[in-house]
């Protein structure tokens, strides 16, 4: 996220982060070269193929995106991205967040059977001729372990405590917890279905306890829980002290953490964010 501010702003401006070893294990589940082997094989289908990257995911892998026609997705217009892609008379390879990426098909009508999954880490990947052949979308073996630690009994033990409790999870949650959940969608999406609903009503909530805590204190007339207590332990590592550190050192002249973007990376990383603020 760090290095998207960086390759949106102006070469004049500069970015800083309040923790260096902070790091997205999701972003680190897709490596560039292991892209780059399975765009290669996936391209050898004969199909138009279209990649399409998560926010959740280093520079290299926006650039390649960039690139290759490719674009950039959040948890918001994922949806929107498939359906531009798929409007292209293209197929979809979405990396690395498997779960957003079978989620959003799923809601579009795309069957498990019409998905092919790249596993970097099986046997050669988990290729299969006829299996990638037929598919109509490409996804890649990545998940969240904040959002996968929801079950469905989770989901089926909060209704059980709590008669009339709406469940709203995250995208990045296993689809058996997205297909039973009353809802399914970005934390934006869930702060506003909390926001506008009843005073009184009662919500289970699927993502990292941090948000839940926010969402729970800004609406105190609403029963907020969490689905299950889940943390993320990275983004933890950033405080609010760690913040004041950096403005306080930038007062002082010293320039803590900036974060540099490879020269070679932003202008192609650039056209993968830009193609995707033109579908909205
Ligand atoms: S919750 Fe943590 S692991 Fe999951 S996508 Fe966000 S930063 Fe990455």
């Amino acid at each position: 996220m760090a290095e998207m501010a960086r390759i949106l702003c102006t070469p004049e401006q500069q970015v800083f982060h309040p923790e260096s070893k902070a790091r997205c294990p999701l972003a680190e589940m897709s490596v560039i070269g292991d892209v780059e082997k399975a765009w290669t094989a996936i391209q050898e289908t004969g199909k138009k193929i279209i990649p399409v990257v998560y926010v959740n995911s280093n520079a290299d892998l926006k650039a390649f995106c960039g690139k290759n026609e490719g674009l950039v997705c959040t948890s918001s217009n994922a949806k929107k991205v498939m359906e531009y892609v798929l409007s292209k008379n293209a197929i979809p390879f979405f990396f690395p967040d498997e779960n957003l990426g079978r989620n959003i098909a799923h809601t579009m009508g795309i069957t498990d059977n019409e998905m092919f999954l790249w596993d970097p880490h099986e046997a050669n990947e988990g290729r299969n001729k006829e299996s990638m052949r037929k598919a109509r979308v490409f996804l890649w073996r990545g998940f969240c372990i904040v959002h996968t630690v929801f079950s469905p009994s989770d989901v089926q033990n909060i209704r059980k405590q709590n008669i009339g409790i709406k469940v709203i999870v995250h995208p990045e949650c296993i689809p058996g917890v997205v297909d039973i959940s009353d809802l399914a969608g970005s934390t934006s999406f869930i702060k506003n279905a909390v926001e506008k609903s009843e005073p009184g009503s009662k919500w289970a909530i699927g993502t990292e306890i941090c948000f839940v805590n926010r969402i729970k204190a800004e609406n105190p007339n609403k029963l907020v829980v969490p689905l299950k207590e889940s943390g993320c332990r990275e983004m933890a590592k950033v405080t609010l002290e760690k913040l004041l550190d950096i403005l306080e050192g930038l007062i002082e002249g010293k320039a803590p953490y900036r974060v540099v973007v490879d020269e070679a990376h932003i202008e192609y990383a650039r056209l993968a964010l830009k193609r995707m603020l033109e579908i909205g």
